[in-house]
């Protein structure tokens, strides 16, 4: 089902970290444009803060 948490802000679950996924801003840091959901993010990116894998975020739930 799609629903509208698909855009949704994801966090880094590092306590110190403290960064915020949001795909209405994307990750210019890496090439990320606006709009890129965090579901469809490359493999290869990583927290901009700490340096940890999508696999270290939980999605926020507004
Ligand atoms: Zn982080």
């Amino acid at each position: 089902m799609m629903t509208d948490k698909d855009d949704g802000i994801w966090a880094c679950i590092i306590a110190y970290c403290g960064y915020f996924y949001n795909p209405k801003i994307g990750d210019p840091t890496q090439g990320i444009p606006a709009g890129t959901r965090f579901e469809d993010l490359p493999k290869e990116w990583v927290c901009p803060t700490c340096g940890v894998g999508t696999e270290c975020f939980h999605s926020v739930e507004s």
